[in-house]
């Protein structure tokens, strides 16, 4: 049977439930990861941990459990399902106090962990996204909970029939709703460095290293309006979404409008590293 983890036990979910005055309900106040596990194998675990740990220090908290301890969770809940392919949910929030601001008056973190399956789909054949101002705040580093800007941005996307949103900040491309972003324009792989205003990706951190790895060269320069409409690939990625090429962006189709070279060679190279890790 399925379980989720919820503040050290492991229980069906429709048994689990969270205190109204939780301030993840109350504030929304609280960080979360998702964290791929494809053919049953935790993949980038510590790079994982590494984030929350950023996220959770830049909300004034600390990691509540040890590194064994998140894997020992993640351990049961994968042993607990069937799929190969999962995407692991981790959500800690400041736990229960009265609704007030201050943090210090905060009990002990409401931890929750679940999994589920990675629903296939075909996003290698390209995917349609539309281009949109970048709405949320200025901590887009920190992976928070809070996610109202999103959701209004992807159901923008969803009414131009599209899958993502591609953010803009200042006439430059900040990233996806959800994923981080490249272009190949005039030769080159650029990638926007990492500021306040993206998230660190971990799919964006290791298909940098692989370029690197490879000697493709890649530019982590800003990336205008301009190069983003004029770009000959685009692709954005993901833990769950991996790395998937954006073939038509608003009306306008990006290179023939099939995913391009430059993304089957990158996502050839990304797939075998995979493959090497959880195989
Ligand atoms: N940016 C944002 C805003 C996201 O929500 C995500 C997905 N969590 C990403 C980028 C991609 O990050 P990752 O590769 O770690 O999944």
């Amino acid at each position: 049977m399925s379980l989720i983890y919820l503040n050290g036990e492991f229980k069906p979910i429709e048994e689990a439930s969270v205190n109204v005055m939780d301030r993840g309900f109350i504030f929304g106040d609280g960080v979360y990861e998702v964290i791929p596990v494809f053919n049953r194998k935790i993949f980038r675990f510590d790079e994982h941990i590494k984030r929350l740990e950023t996220s959770l220090a830049k909300i004034y908290m600390n990691n509540p459990l040890s590194k064994n301890d998140w894997h020992s969770i993640f351990d049961k809940l994968i042993d607990c399902t069937q799929e190969l392919d999962q995407s692991i949910y981790l959500q800690v929030t400041r736990g229960i106090s009265e609704r007030d601001h201050d943090v210090s008056i905060a009990g002990k973190p409401t931890i929750f962990v679940m999994s589920r399956p990675i629903r296939k789909n075909d996003f290698f054949s390209g995917i349609k996204a539309i281009t949109h101002d970048d709405i949320r705040w200025q901590y887009c580093d920190i992976k928070a909970i809070t996610l109202l800007p999103s959701v209004i941005l992807r159901n923008k996307a969803k009414e131009m029939d599209a899958r993502e949103a591609i953010l803009i900040r200042d006439g430059f491309v900040t990233e996806g709703a959800a994923s981080n972003i490249f272009i190949h324009i005039n030769n080159k792989i650029f990638t926007p460095p990492k500021t306040s205003h993206v998230l660190s990706g971990i799919t964006r951190d290791l298909l940098v290293e692989i370029l690197l790895e490879n000697k493709i060269s890649l530019l982590e320069e800003p990336i205008s309006e301009n190069m983003l409409f004029n770009a000959n690939e685009i692709w954005i990625t993901s833990s769950t979404w991996e790395i998937v090429p954006i073939v038509k962006l608003n009306d306008k189709l990006i290179g023939s409008g099939k995913p391009g070279l430059i993304w089957k060679e990158v996502n050839n190279l990304y797939q075998e590293f995979k493959g090497t890790y959880c195989n």
